[in-house]
């Protein structure tokens, strides 16, 4: 599938070139000549809050490696002139090594008193990511409600003030944890609402099987796999894609761990099905070197700091002829909402991750047929409930 030698393309100097020239969307601000409506004169300086919250799952989740019923969350507001925008960080605790405590000791560093102008988000977001290196969840949530913040005050949604258009968001697909054939059964009749399975593979050849057996016993959907770094040797997980291949499985995430590189890019040259990117792909700067590992990247708010990472690396993806998917982890429909604004720009959406909660406290995005749904609300689209 490689158009290119990937040595041959770094040497080319393409890669470092493309990362120096490269610039996402930017927000523009209301114009006041004297064709428009006067802007409402705000002023104030940026204040923010935030708590801790657990997040309960409706069934224990497992995935190759782990296993949780809860997920920590931090809830952020951004306040600025009496308009509040909600973020949200969650802290998986397998995905970033990041934790409640040391969250919070980042999020007692910032100070957004400094800030009057609330559009000037990449002064504001370079700062909070110059505090110090990591600590991409808080970053995250904080990104989130200053987008928010700055949709509110400009009164419309983040995906219309991005130029993106709410008509061609794509399905998410439904995650079904590694389980009992039992349960399996269930949770594939309990996705019924939902057009794409996403099952988690990456244990043993016996039962990453039995799973799929199971769910094409069930129904035939399409399903896409993540198996987590599970797979350890190329010529195994290159057998394991061909074999899913063969089931209506449209892609495979992280077949193999984040270190492998030479042999991951051999498992993509020769897999049938497109290879993404998640645990190897943090942030924008890990592109360019995934570049014919694999065929896509899975873009994550918590893995990336946030809305105005995760728009830059969209964009670099396309040119690199990556394809894109949009993750999430298990949090609110605060979190969920915002990664869901940038899915008319993705070509697979597993944002389901609000729907696998039992205590959701914000109302926003909704499934309907299958689909994304964005509604008209300003910011990322939330309200509390
Ligand atoms: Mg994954």
């Amino acid at each position: 599938m490689k158009k290119i030698d990937r040595r041959d393309f770094l040497k080319l100097g393409v890669g470092s070139i493309a990362a120096a020239a490269f610039a996402g969307p930017t927000l523009t601000s209301c114009g006041n000549s004297s064709n428009t409506r006067p802007r409402a004169v705000r002023k104030g300086r940026l204040e923010m809050k935030f708590a801790p919250y657990v997040v309960e799952l409706r069934h224990k989740f497992t995935i190759s490696g782990f296993s949780r019923d809860t997920t920590t969350v931090i809830l952020i507001e951004v306040s600025y002139d009496g308009v509040i925008g909600y973020g949200e960080a969650a802290l998986p605790p397998y995905m970033t090594g990041q934790t409640l405590e040391t969250a919070t000791a980042f999020l007692n560093k910032v100070n957004l008193s400094q800030f009057s102008n609330p559009f000037q988000l990449e002064d504001i977001l370079t700062y909070i990511d110059g505090i110090e290196p990591g600590m991409s969840c808080p970053k995250a949530g904080i990104d989130i409600a200053l987008n928010d913040l700055v949709g509110k005050l400009l009164d419309h949604p983040l995906y219309e003030i991005w130029g993106y258009n709410k008509d061609k968001t794509p399905c998410t697909s439904f995650t079904i944890g590694m389980d009992t054939e039992e349960m399996i059964r269930q949770k594939v009749h309990e996705a019924a609402p939902y057009k794409i399975l996403k099952v988690k593979l990456g244990s043993t050849e016996l039962n990453d099987k039995m799973i799929v057996n199971t769910i094409r016993s069930e129904t035939d959907k399409p399903i896409i796999v993540d198996a987590n770094q599970g797979w350890k040797d190329k010529h195994y997980a290159l057998e394991m894609i061909n074999w899913l291949s063969e089931k209506d499985v449209r892609l495979v995430e992280q077949p193999m761990p984040k270190t492998v590189i030479d042999d991951m890019a051999w498992v993509t040259e020769h897999s049938p099905l497109p290879t993404f990117a998640d645990e190897a792909c943090q942030r924008l700067v890990d592109i360019p070197r995934l570049y014919g590992l694999f065929s896509g990247i899975n873009i994550k708010l918590i893995k990336c700091t946030g809305l105005r990472e995760a728009n830059k690396m969209i964009a670099m993806a396309r040119c690199y002829g990556m394809k894109v998917m949009i993750g999430c982890t298990t949090e609110t429909s605060c979190a969920i909402s915002a990664a869901a604004q940038l899915t008319p720009m993705v070509d697979f959406a597993d944002i389901d991750g609000n729907l696998l909660i039992t205590n959701d406290c914000f109302d926003g995005m909704h499934i309907v047929n299958g689909r994304i749904t964005l509604n008209d609300r300003p910011g990322i689209g939330v309200m509390k409930v």
